[in-house]
């Protein structure tokens, strides 16, 4: 079984590195038996339950009703959930190599995995790594670019940069504003160094090699088979993002003229975001002609003065169009769907399941816009999710793997079609398909400009926990992946006095970033079985599976799994198959990459 494959990684890896403290195979202790074992899982059930419940309410409670006391609520209880889990974490080596019924051995092997960040054993250690952590976080957030040096006032936060990046067109600007977002980053390249140093002595004593290995093995496959398999998907998606590449470069250099080179990697501050990993914003500028869908779902949802409630309304109803049960009394009377006028909320949007059972909620600032009407339908998938699972044991209430999740919600989001609208009573006939490269255009530059940023953030991550890539080099290993992967190059030379992978909220906040790029793939995998399932014969980007109760079947089926199985057998349970496969992609863009093909004859690709 796949579920033991990973744990033998673990311990070579672990064995190689000489690490006394690890018992491998039947070096546990000789004491511990299976009912201790069952005991020990009881025990871990029912405290993270408890646990669990009182951080689901501080934690809602802290970002439906922001003050002090109520973010000191929600630190103590995320802090408590967190002890918890270490200490379990580092018991549950104690049955390592105990012959236990597979579920349970399951269980065991995945407590040791939940934790993104080790604290070691040494308290000193452990409260500096915790120190360094948050601390970490907390450059970042405060993180603001002063445009006057000296002067308090004027001082850009990211929200005032991100726009800045998404609505000028001045190079000058953009570039002032990249580089001015950069420079929160350099302070924490030392502390960086010394988190790298302390989680990754955490790492080992249970037993990885490094806190890269340790987040590779949740895929229960060997971390570097893992690697492999996403250099693979990569490989299938590449020569649709070399051809969005080209097409863009082509299109900004008749805009910004020598800021952008005709051939060559793209500038990484003239692509509509921070990062370069989002290029909807740049739509205006290589939007196709004459490929405007001709309709407006914001315009719709104004216009019949639908509100938050009845949109919610709307979503759910797709979910019970394929057979799933109605959301209970509780999520409408607990979620928060506006805007609350009396106090501080944190309107970003999100799902919750606050007592890891029925009590599902989602959390949005609703407007009456087809972002928001889109983001209900994949909030919602979380919810769903979360209820498919909620009868399994608490080590279980998770997905597949940390990709599914998301792709869930999108994949549900690739159903919200113009033909979809059109059976809900919203629009009264679908543009036809003479409109589809401006729909595609759109989608390619959010979800196919996504993918290798996606990939690389960790990549660069696992060569620095593996030691591959020494502090002194950190920065020229990041801009070596991003030209690799993305093609992006920075707007000025950037020694190694910055440290720019820390201007990426995920890396101070010690986030992992491959689930991203997962779900990236995952979601039109799962929209080509749903809507193959659902006898979908349009092309793929504009089928929906609302009101197909076979797809609804071969949905819950994977959802009601949670995270007890392998994933490549929840993959199954959807798709038919246990291999992740990005053809699906290219399926969905068949023909954007055909009218590319178009643009881009006698033009030069790649970089
Ligand atoms: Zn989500």
């Amino acid at each position: 079984m796949t579920t033991t494959l990973w744990r033998h990684a673990a311990c070579a890896a672990a064995l190689i590195a000489s690490m006394a403290a690890v018992s491998c195979g039947g070096a546990s202790t000789p004491r511990a038996t299976p009912e201790e074992a069952k005991r020990f899982l009881d025990d871990v059930d029912q405290t993270l339950k408890r646990l669990g419940l009182a951080q689901g309410q501080a934690g809602w409670v802290a970002q439906t009703y922001i003050t002090v006391d109520t973010e000191a609520l929600d630190a103590r209880a995320t802090q408590q959930i967190i002890e918890a889990v270490a200490r379990f974490a580092k018991e549950a080596t104690r049955f390592d190599g105990l012959e236990v019924p597979t579920d349970q051995r399951r269980q065991l092997d995945l407590l040791k995995l939940s934790l993104v960040m080790v604290t070691p054993e040494d308290p000193a250690e452990a409260e500096e790594l915790t120190k360094i952590a948050t601390g970490l976080r907390s450059t970042y957030g405060r993180g603001k670019w002063c445009p006057e040096a000296g002067e308090a006032e004027g001082c850009l936060n990211i929200d005032d940069i991100t726009r800045i990046m998404a609505e000028s067109r001045s190079e000058r600007e953009l570039r002032r504003a990249w580089e001015g977002w950069h420079t929160i980053s350099p302070p924490m390249r030392g502390d960086y160094a010394r988190f790298v140093e302390l989680s990754n002595t955490g790492a080992r004593e249970l037993g990885f090699a490094d806190t890269g290995a340790m987040w590779r093995a949740k895929y229960d496959m060997a971390p570097d088979a893992f690697t492999k398999e996403l250099d693979r998907l990569w490989d299938q998606v590449r020569p649709l993002y070399i051809k969005l590449h080209a097409y863009v470069r082509l299109k900004l250099h008749e805009k910004y003229g020598a800021a952008v080179p005709e051939t060559g990697p793209l500038p990484a501050h003239l692509l509509g975001n921070i990062w370069a990993q989002d290029w909807s914003n740049v739509y205006p500028l290589v939007a196709p002609a004459s490929a405007d869908v001709g309709f407006s779902l914001t315009d719709i949802l104004k216009r019949r003065k639908m509100d938050a409630m009845q949109m919610v309304r709307a979503g759910e109803r797709f979910y019970t169009s394929v057979g799933l049960e109605p959301l209970p009394a509780t999520f409408w009377e607990r979620s928060l769907f506006v805007r609350p006028r009396d106090r501080e909320v944190v309107c970003h949007a999100s799902a919750w399941s606050i007592d890891l059972e029925s009590d599902v909620r989602i959390k949005m600032c609703i407007q009456p816009t087809e972002e928001d009407f889109t983001t209900i339908h994949h909030e919602l998938g979380h919810n769903f999710y979360q209820r498919a699972y909620q009868a399994l044991p608490v080590l279980f209430r998770d997905s597949a793997n940390d990709g599914f999740h998301e792709a869930i919600g999108d994949t549900i989001a690739l159903s919200v079609t113009p033909e979809y609208l059109v059976r809900i009573g919203l629009l009264d006939k679908a543009p036809d398909t003479s409109r589809d490269i401006g729909l595609l255009m759109g989608r390619a530059l959010e979800k196919v400009a996504f993918l290798p940023f996606g990939l690389l953030i960790d990549q660069w991550r696992w060569q620095v926990f593996a030691g591959d890539v020494a502090p002194a080099d950190y920065n020229k290993a990041w801009w070596a992946l991003r030209l690799k992967y993305q093609g992006v190059a920075p707007p000025s030379a950037r020694g190694d006095e910055f440290f720019d992978p820390g201007a990426k909220y995920h890396v101070p906040d010690n986030t992992p970033y491959t689930r991203y790029f997962l779900a990236a793939i995952l979601q039109f995998q799962f929209h080509r079985a749903l809507s193959q399932a659902a006898g979908c014969t349009t092309p793929l980007h504009r089928c929906s599976v609302y009101e197909s109760r076979d797809a609804g079947q071969r949905l819950n089926a994977m959802l009601s799994m949670g995270l007890s199985r392998p994933w490549p057998e929840a993959l199954e349970a959807l798709t038919g198959t246990r291999e992740m496969d990005a053809s699906a992609i290219l399926d969905y863009f068949a023909p954007l990459d055909r009218w590319l093909d178009e643009q881009l004859q006698g033009k030069t690709t790649g970089w």
